[in-house]
């Protein structure tokens, strides 16, 4: 099976990321990443989880994300013999390589407590992570806290506020991609999540509807007009989506069985039938990196100018100072040189090759 064309884009941008922060400006160059927002218990950590198709989030009906996750997913090369590896390593756990995933949920939780304590807080402390596997697509992706209303535990009068302001943090930066989440068995039309992420982004520019628990909707009733988007329009469009319940979760039913219970979910219902590029996590994996790809074309430019400046700012300090920073100039230099490159070599293949990609 051939990588999807958005491979090498998103590598190298993972790759650049990596560079950014060795030369210490990871906070004035913002690169894409992919946010989940909406509402607690919409489904956002078990839309993550599809998406990374490892199980490793704390997630159940509670509030369980309580601080940010960033969640690196890196493809590494399948081993020739089968016997693919899969770790993660956290970046508050230098050296440690995590292969038992349930000891990666664990660490989340773990940490979470650390900082957020163990009574339902919420911090906006960042947890870093990073996924090694040959079974995903190389995105950034961050597991936020949801909207909640009524405070509990531990938690601030103004929980709903923080967590407000904690998400939009995120998804104003105007390289942050958003998946707003929203289940089908909540009124579809006031949805906390495309309200935010409409905030955030108003022109949807960057924003993906994702519809969580179609199976679980009022008998009778189907999402279809909304994944039509026909109720709230959305430039980018929605896809449907049906995860795991919590007692798939109890009787510890396996992402892939999950999958294959959705597609046959869909399948069965003819309604859904016409929609089949609006349905599945599969379909929602690869509008992502589709996106992703003309989302990285389409900053490009600005990232690029951006370094110019940051160069000669690097080069007038190590002027004034002599050798000291001369490894972070020429850093910089080697990155615009391969950001120049890039930029062309990838401006013709984007042009070239929608059409291929759409059907990878
Ligand atoms: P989050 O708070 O938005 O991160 O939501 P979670 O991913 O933790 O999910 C909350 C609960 O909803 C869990 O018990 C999940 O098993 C359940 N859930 C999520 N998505 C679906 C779905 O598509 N169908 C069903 N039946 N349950 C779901
Ligand atoms: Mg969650």
């Amino acid at each position: 099976n051939a990588a999807p064309l958005g491979h090498n884009v998103i590598a190298f941008v993972n790759k650049l990321q990596d560079i950014f922060a060795q030369i210490g400006s990871s906070s004035t160059i913002e690169l894409p990443q992919v946010a989940v927002v909406g509402s607690q218990s919409s489904g956002k950590s078990s839309v993550l989880e599809a998406l990374v198709g490892r199980d490793f989030l704390p997630r159940g009906s509670d509030i369980c994300t309580r601080r940010p996750l960033v969640l690196q997913l890196i493809q590494i090369k399948r081993k020739p013999d089968g016997t693919d590896e899969e770790y993660g390593e956290f970046l508050h756990v230098p050296g440690k390589r995590f292969f038992d995933f349930n000891e990666i949920r664990r660490e989340i939780q773990a940490e979470t407590d650390r900082e957020a304590g163990g009574n339902k807080g919420v911090s906006d402390k960042q947890i870093r992570l990073k996924i090694f596997s040959p079974n995903v697509l190389d995105i950034t992706l961050v597991d936020l806290p949801g909207i909640t209303k009524v405070p509990v535990g531990d938690q601030p009068s103004d929980i709903e506020a923080r967590i407000r302001t904690m998400i939009m943090s995120y998804i104003k930066l105007p390289s942050c991609l958003i998946l707003a989440v929203t289940p089908a068995n909540s009124d579809l039309a006031n949805s906390d999540a495309l309200q935010i992420a409409g905030n955030a982004d108003p022109d949807g520019y960057r924003t993906i509807g994702v519809i969580t628990k179609l199976d679980i909707m009022d008998r009778g009733t189907d999402a279809r007009n909304f994944l039509l988007g026909k109720v709230i329009p959305l430039r980018l469009g929605y896809v449907g989506v049906v995860n795991r319940s919590q007692e798939d979760i109890m009787f510890n039913r396996t992402i892939k069985d999950a999958l294959v219970a959705e597609e046959n979910f869909f399948r069965s219902r003819p309604v859904y039938n016409e929609l089949a590029d609006r349905c599945g996590v599969p379909q929602l994996a690869k509008k992502l990196n589709q996106i992703l790809v003309q989302h990285i074309n389409n900053v490009l430019p600005g990232l690029k100018s951006r370094i110019s400046s940051q160069l000669v700012s690097v080069a007038k300090e190590h002027a004034s100072y002599g050798e000291i920073t001369e490894s972070k100039a020429g850093m910089g230099a080697l990155l615009l040189n391969i950001l120049s490159t890039y930029s062309e070599a990838f401006g013709s293949m984007i042009e070239g090759k929608n059409e291929e990609m759409s059907t990878s």
